[in-house]
């Protein structure tokens, strides 16, 4: 029996992996879950799977939090750490979005847990520090995001040394078919959120859409598999998940339907491999490959010009995005004003590298507010 603790349970990866313990209740036991406002689906998790501690982050939707049976209730800035820490849980998955998740990551990896990571803010903000010290405390990161874990699956093939490139494929989200920068005029939050192939959150469908997402997993895949060499490709089926060239020329690939099912599944159960719910794959079918379009898409070619300049500068990046799409779902400013913010903030910010979770939000802060108190005069010019 594996104990599980989900920080963020109440999100798309956080249901989805309920799916899997409720599919599995002799291998899997919930002990503590988190969310952060939603305070009603996380009653009704609660009172399903009787987890030992809950956790909800936001002091003010705790008051309307009650359950009806007997547990612990951590509230406010405590309350990831203690569901990421608790003596019992074996696995934790951390599927908290954006900088807010790195805390309770930091607080596993001390912990001695099992890493199940689906918070690219870790890996992108503050990679060397999280990848170090996941060495440093002898603690797998076994990666949740369907690319990620794709790549794992395929490094499975070979030596680490032998290694040439990680190819991770981009289904090119809703606009991929655009070709000019004015087809960017009037696309709403709405347009910007409804992706094809996958449901997921606002703040990654809007990093679908403008492919910020891709730029992002680059730098993650940088750091969870030690390698500098990372490109990315569009493959709109969403059925190859991602690929690993060996110096050889073999390039080895992993496809299934497009599921998180599959990825969060394997992270929690590895090595073992148990069935899914998933139909089986259909292989009457099209894949199709197609250059990116980076003169029209130009953030992911910022992500790989962090990863080249190291120190801070990823986490600059991540930071820029991260205020650009608030401001664009609050609507505050228009879908092609995100990447033209995130550049122009990118190139004009420094810090020195990140070394602690106080250093990745210093930044995080900082960055945010000179956004948010210039972002209309630069949108002006
Ligand atoms: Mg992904």
């Amino acid at each position: 029996m594996k104990n599980i603790s989900i920080l963020g349970c109440t999100g798309s990866i956080g249901t989805q992996t309920l799916d899997v313990i409720r599919r599995y209740p002799d291998k899997f036991a919930l002990r503590a879950i988190t969310a952060h406002t939603d305070v009603i689906n996380l009653k009704r998790i609660a009172e399903e799977f009787h987890p030992e501690l809950i956790g909800i982050t936001n002091e003010e939707s705790a008051k309307e939090f009650s359950v009806n049976y007997n547990c612990k209730i951590v509230v406010g800035k405590d309350a990831l750490g203690a569901c990421a820490t608790l003596e019992c849980v074996d696995t934790v998955v951390c599927a908290v979005v954006g900088m807010a998740g790195l805390d309770g990551v930091v607080n596993a990896i001390k912990a001695r847990k099992n890493i199940a990571l689906d918070n690219k803010a870790s890996s992108v903000c503050a990679g060397e520090y999280v990848i170090s010290l996941a060495k440093e405390y002898n603690v797998p990161i076994l990666p949740v995001d369907s690319e990620h874990s794709a790549v794992w699956q395929c490094l499975a093939s070979g030596r680490r040394e032998d290694v040439e490139q990680i190819i991770l494929t981009a289904s090119g989200g809703p606009f991929f078919t655009f070709d000019d920068v004015s087809q960017f005029d009037g696309i709403t939050v709405e347009r910007a959120i409804a992706h094809p192939n996958w449901k997921m959150g606002r703040k990654i469908s809007v990093d679908s859409a403008t492919m910020m997402n891709k730029g992002l997993e680059l730098i993650e895949a940088r750091w969870l598999f030690d390698c500098h060499n990372v490109d990315y490709i569009i493959h709109p089926q969403s059925i190859i998940h991602s690929m690993v060239k060996f110096k050889d020329g073999a390039i080895i690939a992993q496809l299934s339907n497009p599921t998180m099912e599959l990825p969060i599944q394997l992270a929690l159960t590895y090595p073992d491999r148990l069935p899914t719910v998933t139909p089986d794959f259909d292989f009457d079918r099209s894949i199709s490959f197609f250059k990116p379009k980076e003169d029209l898409f130009y953030l992911p070619v910022l992500a790989k010009d962090s990863i080249a300049m190291g120190g801070s500068a990823s986490c600059v990046l991540n930071c820029a995005n991260e205020k650009a799409v608030d401001l664009f779902l609050n609507e505050k400013i228009r879908f092609a004003d995100i990447q033209v913010l995130v550049k122009h903030f990118y190139g004009n910010i420094s810090y020195p590298s990140v070394r602690s979770v106080a250093d990745a939000q210093t930044i995080f802060d900082e960055v945010c507010e000179k956004i948010q108190s210039d972002y209309k005069n630069i949108l002006r010019n």
